[in-house]
């Protein structure tokens, strides 16, 4: 599980080099880092934990194999401490696995010994033999003496623990061997006091003396070892003791306990006091092996440590029960198995609380993770917000473009569908429609049409030229507008050189005056031709009043009165030209008929104007 998750962060560390750069990171702030997680790895697991798994995501297999696997391996040890075993345990087996990769002997041996102390922390010691044997095999294929030495005191001491005391005597033996006595003695006094020790449990006394003895004084000369001191006249005391020579074991004793006089170690203290008072029960002293049995429990309630204080109870139980004193006995046996029981009860709650810490930890990281995904997702939804929003906003803006547009052209078609492009007027259509509304007008405001034809038209263009003729068209245009608007009427262009008014009017009078003036101002008009010359133009002007309703119901209130209007310019074209011809009905509300118009003189009922206009 582990491996594959360090493999995850390999992928994703080389993923973050590649992608960040990362690899300029600087070497030595990282060497530095794995140096503080390899400081705090066995005194402050935690801390050393989240330096090295901040590292891990760092660094990578690929890229530094060294450094990566050394914080595995800090990592893992931090790991083993905080009882969290499985995780340990495949920091180890990826270390072994990518050994490979890396190049440094040193580097390499290194990492093996790493990997033996997890395998040895784990409570797997032939595996750690195993590893620390191959690691030997190395430094001995490159003559690398001094880590030979270091593995050869590591695989003495697993030995010696493993039970397996003639191995481990020979792997001292082989250590002290390469140890160069004039380069380095203090490097053989540690091996020189494991092997005395691992003979006195081998039971090989002797040989335990002789070596143990042959530290003294290199010890006694060797300032700030006193507690080693100490404890090497303890071990020699009892080693004496076992052999009978108690005179000898008492001499010893009392010079670790004269030392730890000026030391202040309960633990040690104990152990020595402790031996004492076997010695005294070897010597068939129970008395005196209660002072010092006494002496040596108090000394162990202050160390508070569960071994020492375990064993200062069992040597007072034992003494005490020699007295015959079995009811004191009884009591320190029972605080004795309270003791252990505590003990045992404290370890498995502090593997709970180790337990607890993890899954706790573990909820919070999936808890943290959840957080982060919940406001990833809350950042999307926020993101998503606002681009529907701005995406609404711009397609609300075209939108409003769109329409103004849309609302602007077709404004501008109908203007146009409306409008003769030439003179500006409103076209046919415009005037039908504008006739058709005041045909419905049921205020009684009465209104005329008047179609107006410019007189010889033809001429003008023949003999000036068509831009001329357009510009006679023009302002004529212009003159029948303004006209028009002076008499809040509509003019219009009905085609080619024949316009339409339509105008309110009050009586016959005022509508044949107003065909009159328009008459007067259209002769007026002068257009400048090609050559310079004045360009004038009459017109005939034909004009009826719009009636509220037609005579034949197919028709539109309106169409009698333009029928009857043109018939009147026809009329008065046939008349020479330059005049108005319009008609009234003699009553009011007599309904027009175009049929009408040439008996018009013969029915008193109908009133026919007819009046000259000007010549240009
Ligand atoms: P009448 O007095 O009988 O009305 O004679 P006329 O020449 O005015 O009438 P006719 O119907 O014989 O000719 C009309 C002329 O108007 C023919 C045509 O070329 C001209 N015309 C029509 N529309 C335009 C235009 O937009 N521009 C110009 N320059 N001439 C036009
Ligand atoms: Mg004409
Ligand atoms: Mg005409």
């Amino acid at each position: 599980m582990k491996v594959s998750k360090c493999t995850f962060r390999a992928g994703l560390g080389l993923l973050m080099w590649a992608v960040s750069g990362s690899a300029l990171a600087d070497d030595n702030d990282l060497l530095a880092r794995v140096a503080e997680c390899e400081r705090l790895d066995h005194g402050e697991p935690h801390q050393a934990l989240d330096i090295g798994e901040a590292l891990l995501d760092q660094l990578t297999l690929s890229q530094d194999p060294v450094l990566y696997l050394r914080t595995v391996g800090c990592v893992s040890w931090a790991q083993a401490n905080l009882g969290l075993r499985a995780e340990a345990e495949a920091g180890a087996d990826l270390i072994a696995a990518a050994l490979d990769r890396v190049d440094s002997l040193h580097a390499r041996l290194s990492l093996m010994r790493r990997e033996a102390a997890l395998r040895h922390r784990l409570g797997n010691l032939a595996e750690s033999i195993d590893v620390l044997a191959d690691a030997l095999l190395l430094a001995e294929q490159h003559d690398e003496r001094r880590v030979m030495i270091d593995l050869l005191t590591a695989l003495g001491a697993q030995h010696s623990e493993d039970r397996l005391y003639d191995r481990a005597i020979a792997h001292y033996l082989r250590a002290l061997s390469l140890v160069d006595p004039e380069d380095e003695p203090r490097q053989a006094l540690p091996i020189r006091f494991n092997l005395g020790l691992t003979y006195r449990n081998a039971e090989r006394f002797d040989e335990a003396v002789e070596v143990l003895e042959g530290l003294i004084e290199p010890l006694s000369n060797w300032p700030g070892m006193e507690v080693r001191l100490a404890s090497l006249f303890n071990v020699l005391a009892s080693i004496r003791r076992e052999l009978g020579d108690f005179d000898a074991a008492e001499a010893y004793s009392d010079q670790a306990i004269g030392l730890h006089e000026t030391l202040d170690n309960s633990i040690e203290y104990t152990s020595v006091l402790i031996e004492r008072a076997y010695l005294s029960l070897a010597r068939q002293a129970p008395e005196q092996a209660l002072e010092w049995a006494t002496q040596a429990l108090a000394e162990a309630r202050r160390s508070e440590f569960f071994q020492t204080l375990g064993a200062a109870l069992n040597l007072n139980v034992r003494v005490l029960s020699e007295l015959g004193r079995h009811g004191d006995a009884l009591v320190l046996e029972r605080e004795r198995a309270e003791l252990v029981e505590t003990h045992l009860r404290e370890r498995e709650r502090s593997r709970l609380t180790e337990l607890e810490a993890r899954l706790g930890s573990e909820r919070q990281v999936r808890e943290l993770e959840q957080l982060r995904q919940a406001r990833e997702l809350d950042a999307l939804v926020l993101q998503r917000q606002r681009l529907t929003i701005m995406l609404v906003a711009v397609i609300a803006l075209f939108g409003v473009i769109a329409l103004y547009w849309l609302r602007r052209t077709n404004r501008r078609l109908y203007r146009l569908s409306r409008t003769d492009p030439l003179t500006g007027l409103r076209n046919r259509r415009a005037l039908t429609e504008r006739l058709t509304a005041v045909g419905q007008d049921r205020s009684g405001n009465r209104h005329v049409v008047m179609l107006i034809d410019l007189d010889y038209f033809k001429a003008i263009n023949d003999s000036h030229g068509h831009d001329t003729g357009d510009e006679v068209l023009v302002a004529a245009a212009r003159k029948l507008e303004k006209f028009a608007s002076r008499h809040q009427g509509v003019a219009g262009r009905w085609g080619g050189e024949e316009f339409a008014l339509i105008v309110p009017v009050e009586s016959a009078e005022q509508a044949r005056k107003m065909a009159q003036t328009l008459g007067q101002e259209i002769a007026s008009l002068r257009v400048t031709g090609r050559r310079g010359e004045a360009v004038g133009v009459s017109a005939s002007i034909g004009f009826a009043p719009i009636g509220t309703r037609a005579p034949d119901a197919e028709q539109a209130p309106w169409e009698p009165a333009l029928l009857i209007a043109d018939l009147l310019l026809y009329k008065a074209k046939r008349a020479g030209r330059r005049r108005c011809v319009g008609v009234w009905p003699g009553d009011k509300n007599q309904t027009l008929h175009p049929r009408d118009i040439d008996r018009a003189d013969s029915r008193a009922r109908l009133r026919l104007f007819e009046d000259p206009l000007p010549s240009p």
